[in-house]
C-alpha cells in the first residue's frame, strides 16, 4: 500500500511567528511530499525486485528506503509534535511525562538544556530526539545524524541478524552467506510474531 503525505495537523501560517508560513508550505508540501515519493519509489523497486528474484540493486534501494523512510516518518512526528504557540503549544509538560523528566534528567530545565545542546551539535543535516527506551524504562535524548544511516526512526525491530564478524567468524571465517543461510534456522517465530503483536498494540 503507497504511502500518503500526511496532511498538516494545522494551518500554515499557525506556528506563526515562530515558525513561519513560507517555511511550513515548503517543508511539508515540497519537502516531506518528496520523501513520501521516494518512500513510495524504494518500495516498489523492491517488490520488483523480489518478483524478478534480482537482488543486485539491493544495496542501493534499501538505502533509499531507509533515507526516504526515515525523512517521512520523523517529519509526520515533527509536525504532530508542534502546536500553535498558546493553543497547546508552549509552556511545559505536566502529569506522567512532567515526572518521568524530573526522574530521567533531574528537572524540567536541565532537560531542555541537554536537548537543546544536541539539537545544536548535530554536525550537519540531522535529528534531535527525546525517546523511550524500553530497556531501561527510561527516556533517553538521541541525535539522528544523517537520518538516513541504513535506519527507520519509528520502525521497531522484530527480527534482527547480527552480520557483525564476532557472530559468526569463527565457525564460518569470511562466509557471512553460509552464516545467514544457517541462521534462517534457529529464528524463534513465535518470538517475532509476540513482538509484532506487541507493537501493534
Ligand atoms: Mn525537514
Amino acid at each position: 500500500m503507497a504511502h500518503e503525505l500526511v496532511p498538516l495537523p494545522y494551518d500554515y501560517t499557525a506556528l506563526e511567528p515562530f515558525i513561519d508560513e513560507q517555511t511550513v508550505h515548503l517543508h511539508h508540501d515540497l519537502h516531506q511530499k518528496a520523501y513520501v515519493d521516494g518512500l513510495n519509489a524504494a518500495e516498489k523497486k523492491l517488490a520488483e525486485a523480489r518478483a524478478a528474484g534480482d537482488y543486485a540493486l539491493v544495496k542501493h534501494w534499501s538505502r533509499e528506503l531507509a533515507f526516504h523512510g526515515s525523512g517521512a516518518f520523523m517529519h509526520e512526528f515533527y509536525w504532530a509534535n508542534m502546536a500553535p504557540a498558546g493553543k497547546g503549544g508552549g509552556g511545559e509538560p505536566t502529569g506522567e511525562l512532567a515526572e518521568q523528566i524530573k526522574k530521567d534528567f533531574g528537572s524540567f530545565e536541565a532537560f531542555k538544556k541537554h536537548y537543546g545542546a544536541a539539537a545544536v551539535a548535530v554536525e550537519g543535516s540531522g535529528w534531535a530526539v527525546l525517546g523511550w527506551q524500553p530497556q531501561g524504562k527510561q527516556l533517553v535524548i538521541l541525535q539522528s545524524e544523517k537520518h538516513q544511516q541504513l535506519t527507520q526512526w519509528g520502525v521497531v525491530p522484530l527480527l534482527v541478524c547480527d552480520v557483525w564478524e564476532h557472530a559468526y567468524y569463527l565457525k564460518y571465517q569470511n562466509k557471512r552467506a553460509a552464516y545467514v543461510e544457517a541462521w534462517w534456522n534457529v529464528v524463534n517465530w513465535a518470538d517475532v510474531a509476540a513482538r509484532l503483536g506487541k507493537a501493534r498494540g
